[in-house]
């Protein structure tokens, strides 16, 4: 039995006071305990998120970090400084990373290794443009980002968030079959690569709302949400936390 796993990326916002404030509220509401949530603020929040979180069952994670342990890389985190301040989970190749930062599944694979080495679990990212899905590519570009971003790995702890691009921060999101469709491919190829195909946790990522995470979670192999937008109030992240309700 995969628990379904609900974990909020924050991306580019909040300040740490405001995200004292949102914890502070987000703590005190009513979580379905069989649900695992997760929140995933910016870099500089991650030490007073910590601290608020520490007497409660939220998970914390990180939206990026570097390959390498540490050293002459200006303007990097590595994954030592984010194990100390007690993040669990780490975001690799987002679309916007691999889009306007320009990481490519090589270095994807460096961070990869880079969480194995260090027992972070990885949310790793695929997905396809409206382009590609319009050509009928989705399951090929995706294919061949798991090869290369799960490339001599052996890691048994894995979440892989399936990310259409067209869908993230558009409101259009996939149908729940569509996303099943392709998430039922990537457990397969995840399995043919690391034999963790029944264990592996597979995210729907893309407007992600209150009003339609239930679609999502009623198809079984879907097992939980990487939400954006959605989880900056702590209302509507409380609401899809408790889809079951
Ligand atoms: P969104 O973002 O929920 O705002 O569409 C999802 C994501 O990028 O992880």
């Amino acid at each position: 039995m995969r628990r379904p796993l609900i974990a909020g990326n924050w991306k580019m916002n909040m300040t740490p006071d405001e995200a004292k404030v949102f914890i502070e509220d987000f703590k005190k509401q009513e979580l379905d305990s069989t649900v695992e949530v997760a929140v995933i603020p910016p870099f500089v929040d991650l030490g007073i998120v910590s601290r608020e979180i520490s007497d409660t069952e939220i998970k914390l994670g990180a939206q990026n970090m570097c390959w390498e342990d540490n050293g002459a890389y200006t303007g990097e985190i590595s994954p030592l400084m984010l194990k100390e301040i007690g993040v669990e989970y780490v975001i690799i190749g987002h679309s916007e990373r691999r889009g306007y930062f320009k990481e490519d599944d090589g270095m994807l694979n460096l961070k990869m290794k880079a969480c194995e080495r260090h027992g972070l679990k990885p949310i790793l990212c695929v997905g396809e443009t409206l382009e590609e899905r319009e050509m009928g590519l989705t399951l090929e570009k995706i294919g061949r980002e798991l090869d290369e971003d799960l490339k001599d790995l052996s890691l048994k702890e894995l979440v892989i968030a399936y990310e259409p691009i067209w869908a993230i921060g558009t409101g259009k999101n996939a149908s729940p079959d569509d996303a099943l469709y392709v998430i039922e491919f990537i457990r397969k190829k995840v399995d043919e690569l690391l034999k963790i195909g029944e264990m592996v946790r597979i995210l729907y990522g893309g407007s992600v709302k209150a009003d339609n995470i239930k679609g999502f979670m009623d198809r079984e192999g879907i097992d939980g949400a990487l939400v954006g937008g959605a989880s900056l109030k702590v209302n509507e992240f409380t609401r899809i936390v408790n889809f079951k309700e």
